[in-house]
């Protein structure tokens, strides 16, 4: 039934290391005044996203906003070099997630992490995307954190309960703000960094309903996009600049309006994966609503929902358009500017990177030289990222360094980037006597 081997799955399960958040003291909120709530949310995060349908139609199936063939445009903010992932499940007593859904969804952020660098699947399209001065290119560099399990009760309703995709009521309704109020404290009362690099994925189960205000039903504005033009997931931070707390809000989307029409691990989780994989690649170019989106104002993602490409095999569940880390999953594809298209990868030729440094044995505090080989049919313009073991940095082609700490050994890391964003990272290790 699943693809993964019963090994494999118990292996990340011991590894996804779910952290009870449960012991939250109710006074934790915004108290050190790091975080605030943004009053002006971006106008990226009232876009429907992921908003996908795998279900028939009808009369009250909104059409789906179509793509366009237009390219996306830079507004001028900053774009994300790296992606530490909190995936934070809020499943207070009374509810509840499908089995193996919280594994699914812990598994393949390892997957997505495993796969940094690489082009193999969605995320290598987004390097092509740039923040300027100085210009520089997106990375799909992940880092895969420790989950949450958050079982504090959620409040009281911020807006009327209504009914879901699945025309079952929901139990709860939940209002930006208090979804934003549940992220501070979140980022407060565990210390997580607020800064462009973190981002948590906020989960809830079966049941929850959500609005962007406690008016927003009539006009749309609500999870369910089958009866209320709504969204499946949405993007968004708390607090403001560099020190925003980026998040995503994922709601349970098994149901009619959000499914991704496969489920090839055979779980719930299939659903949001397809959602999750929209969000992550569109805070990855538009962390906070300046970066990367159409005439429209759609994101790389929004430009590309419902539409999922070629698929490569099928499960016994379902069938699959990714491999990542050697799993499965069916995510929907992303826009490439460079392919005026919806991609389900990157094919574009990749530098190709090594370097020397002499000499072979290096002392401290005598300069030790770093000689880069790049070979790339067709580029010449490389730019060039040195990080050294001592927290030195260099963007010379052929930098020199003179170690002036005691190094017994430590990591040399070279990512070079072409003209168009492909970046090859190439470490080794040094030892400084
Ligand atoms: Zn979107």
């Amino acid at each position: 039934m699943l693809r993964r081997s019963p090994s494999l799955r118990a292996l990340a399960c011991v590894a996804c290391a779910i952290v009870t958040l449960a012991a939250l003291p109710a006074t934790t909120a915004a108290g050190a005044g790091r975080v605030s709530i943004a009053t002006a949310a971006p106008a990226r995060d009232v876009q429907p996203d992921g908003f996908s349908d795998s279900t028939p139609s009808g009369s009250a199936h909104r059409a789906p906003r179509a793509g366009g063939q237009s390219q996306v445009t830079y507004h001028g903010g900053p774009v994300q070099h790296s992606s530490a992932v909190y995936p934070v499940f809020w499943v207070p007593p009374g509810y509840s997630l499908p089995a193996g859904y919280t594994d699914l969804i812990t598994t393949y952020f390892a997957d997505v992490a495993e796969d940094s660098w690489k082009s193999s699947n969605v995320y290598g399209s987004i390097v092509q995307y740039y923040e300027t001065n100085p210009k520089r290119f997106a990375s799909y560099v992940v880092a895969n954190k420790p989950a949450g399990m958050d079982t504090r009760p959620f409040p009281q309703s911020g807006c009327p309960n209504y009914t879901l995709g699945d025309g079952t009521v929901s139990k709860v309704c939940l209002t930006r703000g208090q979804i934003q109020k549940e992220i501070v404290r979140i980022v407060a009362s565990h210390n997580l960094p607020a800064d462009l690099g973190t981002q948590i994925f906020l989960f809830t189960p079966q049941g929850v309903a959500s609005c962007k205000t406690k008016t927003s039903l009539a006009k749309g504005g609500c999870y369910n996009p089958l009866q209320f033009n709504g969204y499946c997931a949405f993007h968004s931070r708390v607090g403001s600049g560099s020190d925003a707390s980026l998040f995503a809000y994922m709601p349970y989307n098994a149901l009619p309006g959000c499914t991704s029409g496969q489920s090839p691990n055979g779980n719930a989780a299939d659903a949001v994966l397809n959602n999750v994989a929209h969000e992550h690649m569109e805070t990855m170019t538009d962390p906070l609503g300046n970066g990367w989106y159409d005439a429209s104002g759609r994101e790389i993602a929004d430009k590309c929902h419902l539409k999922f490409g070629r698929a490569l095999g099928s499960t016994a569940t379902g069938q699959y358009n990714q491999v990542i880390n050697g799993h499965r999953y069916w995510l929907q594809t992303v826009w490439s500017n460079r392919a005026k298209a919806c991609v389900q990868r990157n094919t574009y030729s990749y530098p190709k990177v090594s370097f020397t440094y002499s000499p072979s044995n290096p002392v401290h505090g005598k300069k030790v030289t770093f000689k880069s080989n790049v070979k790339q049919a067709g580029e010449s313009k490389w730019t060039y990222r040195w990080s050294f073991p001592d927290g030195g940095t260099s963007t010379a082609a052929n930098p020199t360094r003179v170690f002036n700490t005691f190094i017994f050994s430590g990591t040399v890391t070279l990512v070079v980037a072409d003209s168009k964003g492909n970046q090859t990272r190439f470490a080794r290790s040094i030892t400084v006597k």
